[in-house]
């Protein structure tokens, strides 16, 4: 005798893996709840990647008036209206919320509001009710990491959700511990709104993961734009004064301290897994010493009608990742063949200009053995790039050396995220470089630097000496 139970699917989480899970297991004809104790879109809609690109690209803007002078063309004084920055930061968040929102109701995903734990492994309480489901999947995502002796008070020692709040006035000095991602998009946005920003992190190389060169590129863009950045350098503590924030820095090589002051410290030193409240041991689902809910390749955990998605699954901590294994794990409940199996995901500082790539960095290339050739297009030699104002960057093409197979795209320049939609579509379809070559790409685009690099692997570019 089959047992019943309320739901065919209960998605703990309403991040982007979850509603991503949610929506996908009601197309497959499952019948759906998903329960989430804050707001719908987890991090990425509300205080991740949706409010940071609005503020970049509203930094951008006051760079991109100031440049035009360049070109003719002067405007005004400038004014900052930072309340209304921040309503409309605040509006686009409200409107892609609401859109989930509208989608669960459409593909008739219920909604449960509240904090969901485990009672046992088919059994979960969400907020007052209790539901029981055939399957579940755990998508409760992530939370920022912390660090002893800066306690965050998200006004003048902030995370990345009180960095969100552009302050009035824009402090005056800004510190980012931590030369990730999540630390240069802030620089990059508090650098723009008038701040004097440095970055401090703590290893010998800044946006860890990404290409070396790659890397170089971009921290000479980011200090032509007036950013300080010190490497091998770690916070040790922080003091609230009347005149700033007086944060202890030490040079982890030499051991030297340094008091320095500022107006906001923004502490991003990388995320936790969140399980919080989750009970999962009342279910016997396995959770590491790192708060991590491992899962096999089709999103299962050890229990196995017990699925898990996003960054509480793994790194990379990505939304596009997260999204992908929800799909996952609903196909795989709705009994479809499916599996995480990308060659690669993609990964981007979307700072101006961007730092971009998918596959492998020349360095983990020849760690894994390949003999690999490489191509480099500057942007500096792109027609487009220069009517664009922004020829910082490059476009870098790792390569097997014999097959001429593509292994990694690396680039540093304006859209260089849409531009990996084109590389990552290439490293799945198995493409040469050739291939890339042989490709008509639209000119003047952007897009030709990838035909380019592709043809400065052969030697055989044509804006360029081929050395
Ligand atoms: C500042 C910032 C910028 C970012 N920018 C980007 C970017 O540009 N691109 C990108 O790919 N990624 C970006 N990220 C990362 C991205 O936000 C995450 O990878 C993504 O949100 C993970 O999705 P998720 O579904 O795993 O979890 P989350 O988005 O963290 O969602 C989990 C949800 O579960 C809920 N929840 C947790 N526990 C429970 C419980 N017990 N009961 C009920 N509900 C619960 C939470 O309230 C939350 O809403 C950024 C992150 C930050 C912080």
């Amino acid at each position: 005798m089959t047992k019943s139970y309320d739901y065919d699917v209960l998605v703990i989480g309403a991040g982007p893996g979850g509603y991503h899970a949610a929506i996908r297991a009601a197309q497959l004809g499952l019948k759906v709840a998903c329960a989430e104790r804050e707001k719908v879109g987890g991090v990425c809609l509300n205080v991740g990647c949706i409010p940071t690109k609005a503020l970049l690209h509203a930094g951008e803007q006051i760079a991109a008036a100031r440049h035009a002078a360049d070109f003719g063309l002067t405007f005004g004084e400038q004014r900052m209206d930072i309340a209304k920055l921040n309503g409309w930061k605040d509006g686009i968040v409200k409107k892609l919320t609401g859109g989930v929102g509208a989608l669960f109701k459409a593909n008739k995903v219920t909604h449960l509001t509240g904090q969901a734990s485990f009672v046992d492994d088919h059994t979960v309480r969400v907020g007052e009710q209790t539901v029981t489901a055939a399957s579940i999947i755990i998508a409760t995502g992530s939370e920022p990491a912390k660090l002893p002796g800066l306690d965050v008070d998200q006004e003048s020692i902030v995370d990345s959700t009180g960095a969100l709040v552009m302050p009035d006035p824009v402090p005056a000095r800004m510190l980012c511990i931590g030369g990730g991602v999540i630390g240069f998009e802030f620089a990059h946005v508090y650098n723009n709104m008038g701040s004097k920003v440095k970055v401090i992190e703590f290893m010998p190389n800044v946006v860890p993961g990404a290409d070396a060169d790659a890397v170089k590129e971009f921290t000479k863009a980011m200090k032509k734009q007036g950013i300080e950045i010190a490497v091998q350098t770690k916070a040790n503590k922080a003091e609230k004064k009347a005149d700033g924030v007086h944060v202890e820095l030490e040079d982890v090589k030499t051991g030297a301290k340094t008091v320095e002051v500022f107006d906001r410290v923004l502490v991003a030193v990388g995320r936790r897994p969140r399980t919080d409240g989750l009970n999962a041991e009342k279910a016997g689902v396995h959770v590491t010493d790192r708060g991590f809910i491992p899962a096999d390749t089709r999103q299962r955990s050890n229990v196995p009608h017990i699925y898990v998605v996003g960054d509480v699954a793994s790194n990379p901590m990505l939304a596009h990742k997260a999204m992908k294994e929800g799909l996952v794990a609903a196909e795989v409940i709705a009994g479809k063949p499916a599996e995480q199996d990308a060659v690669a995901i993609p990964g981007v500082v979307y700072t101006s200009p961007e730092l971009a790539w998918v596959g492998l960095t020349e360095q983990e290339a020849r760690d894994k053995g390949y003999e690999v050739k490489t191509g480099v297009f500057p942007l500096s030699a792109s027609g487009r790039a220069m009517t664009l104002q922004q020829t910082d960057g490059f476009v870098k093409m790792v390569v097997e050396k014999d097959t001429d197979l593509l292994l990694g795209v690396h680039i540093v320049g304006p859209h260089a995220s849409d531009l990996l939609g084109e590389a990552g579509l290439a490293l799945e379809m198995a493409a040469t470089a050739s291939d890339i070559a042989l490709t008509i790409h639209a000119h003047p685009t952007l897009g030709e630097s990838v035909l380019e690099a592709a043809e400065a692997v052969h030697k055989q570019a044509i804006h360029i000496m081929n050395r």
